[in-house]
């Protein structure tokens, strides 16, 4: 497993050295609108913890922080008013996915019709 990088830019979002434009924190969760919106409503979901990537939370997370994150995100789809049209979420994790921030995350994509999940020149 890669190790935590406490200069990765989430790192530095969590303690405040880079501002962030946020929708909601708690103890264990912070929610802020992604600097480059691939959607009209476009939001990264990070755990407080250090974590750096989904096997690593999934892994390594208390039952608290695992229950405070994934509410989290259910929860902000519904504020945001995405339930009723509909909304995509992304976890990248590593090298294949094109993961930039090793820092786990998951992105709230929506407010529009979506596309197919993905677009590649590459057959599966
Ligand atoms: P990923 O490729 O899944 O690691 O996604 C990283 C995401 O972080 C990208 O969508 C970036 O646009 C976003 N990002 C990078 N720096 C910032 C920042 N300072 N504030 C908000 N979002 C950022």
């Amino acid at each position: 497993m890669v190790s935590y990088d406490d200069n990765n830019i989430f790192a530095k979002i969590l303690r405040g050295d880079i501002p962030n434009d946020t929708v909601f924190e708690d103890d264990h969760v912070l929610a802020f609108r992604d600097i480059s919106a691939q959607a009209p409503v476009h939001i990264l979901v990070i755990p407080k913890g250090k974590y750096v990537s989904v096997s690593d939370f999934g892994a390594a997370a208390g039952a608290e922080e695992v229950t405070a994150f994934w509410r989290a995100v259910s929860n902000i789809a519904e504020d945001q008013g995405l339930s009723e049209g509909g909304f995509r979420i992304i976890a990248n994790s590593g090298l294949n996915s094109g993961q930039e921030v090793p820092h786990f995350h998951v992105h709230i994509l929506g407010g529009r019709a979506l596309g197919p999940m993905l677009r590649s020149s590459e057959a599966a």
